[in-house]
């Protein structure tokens, strides 16, 4: 037999199989799935952070805004259709994170888990914070960072916080920072990690490198640092901040070295409400402008204190007092004191 009938032969089997196959196999072969949409929706929540991440029935909340947000936050949530959440994430203790989380806590039909630092607050909040999971019976996770857990089609790595206490006892710097992977697309989650959470990071040998990077502490200066973005190389920023906000967040450092290594910048105070919807191949942003508050000032009738709408510590609504023209110059010649805390108001003196 020469060479050419031996191919004859197996070219004829060959064709033979896959005659077979093609009647056996498709029956077997699940049919193409069509790729699930991971939503990443970052709340405009003013000068505080609240991140929402859909993907099917699968839901995970990362932080829930300030004291006195709840309606806002609750209605983000009611939008968006979640009444139950896989996760639950406390990023640190810090009231402009956790501010309307009892509410969030109390009102969902199901939070399967809250993730939280091994590190508590003397605050009010984080009582009834404490308290709203308790009453629940939501078991309470401390994660670890190199520890990765699956959700949804998603894989989440935690890489911080790496050490049991901080300097100062900076809460900050307790954030649990999370990377979200789904398909080629990654997302990097900071809460207010400052840079000694960053260089603990660095030092991990963690893979950084993110598509996106919630910035982290509203793009303060000590945040954000250039070894840091370096290794993230984010494609997109989103920074979480109040317009007008007292802590001149986000800084022109921080600023400054997001544009260095390219990355396009997203602003709660200029943009609304983010939202990036990946295939996980590509990147989609949509932004959601948030319609302007009934009132900027809000005065207290009482102590005669004036307030910026954004100010964790507003009046409750029976005690509110609004001007006209809705101005700090028309309130103080009402005779009410700007809270110097939201207003950023200095008297000359
Ligand atoms: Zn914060
Ligand atoms: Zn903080």
């Amino acid at each position: 037999m020469n060479i050419k009938s031996i191919m004859d032969i197996l070219t004829i089997i060959l064709i033979f199989l896959l005659s077979i196959g093609a009647v056996i196999c498709p029956p077997c072969d699940p049919p193409p799935e069509k790729p699930t949409d991971l939503q990443v929706i970052v709340f405009d929540v003013g000068q505080a952070d609240c991140t929402l991440l859909k993907m099917d029935d699968h839901a995970m909340l990362i932080d829930a805004g300030n004291t006195g947000q709840d309606a806002l936050v609750l209605g983000y949530l009611a939008e968006y259709d979640v009444t139950t959440l896989d996760y639950l994430v406390a990023t640190h203790p810090h009231a402009d994170h956790i501010g309307s989380m009892p509410s969030v806590v109390r009102t969902m039909e199901r939070i399967d888990t809250v993730l939280m630092p091994d590190k508590g607050h003397t605050t009010q909040i984080y009582g009834d914070l404490m308290d709203a999971i308790d009453e629940k019976g939501i078991p309470i996770k401390i994660p670890t960072p190199g520890e990765v857990f699956q959700w949804g089609a998603a894989r989440v790595e935690v890489l911080a916080p790496n050490s049991p206490t901080y300097r100062n006892d900076d809460l900050n710097e307790y954030s649990i920072v999370l990377r979200v992977e789904y398909g080629d697309t990654s997302f990097l989650f900071t809460g207010d990690a400052g840079e000694i959470s960053e260089s603990e990071q660095l030092d991990r040998g963690f893979l950084l490198k993110s598509d996106v990077l919630k910035v982290g502490h509203h793009g303060s200066r000590g945040s954000s640092t250039q070894q840091y973005l370096d290794a993230v190389a984010p494609s997109y920023a989103v920074i979480c901040c109040g317009a007008g906000n007292p802590y001149g967040h986000p800084t022109p450092e921080a600023l400054g070295r997001l544009a260095g290594v390219g990355a396009e910048i997203y602003r709660t105070d200029q943009n609304g409400t983010i939202t990036f919807t990946t295939n996980g191949t590509t990147i989609k942003i949509t932004t959601t402008p948030t319609p302007p508050p009934p009132h900027l000032y809000i005065g207290h009738k009482n102590n005669l204190v004036v307030h910026l709408y954004t100010c964790s510590s507003l009046p409750s609504p029976q005690n509110q007092v609004y001007f006209d023209p809705d101005t700090l110059e028309e309130a103080i010649d009402a005779g009410y004191n700007p809270h110097a805390a939201c207003t950023n108001y200095s008297p000359m003196s």
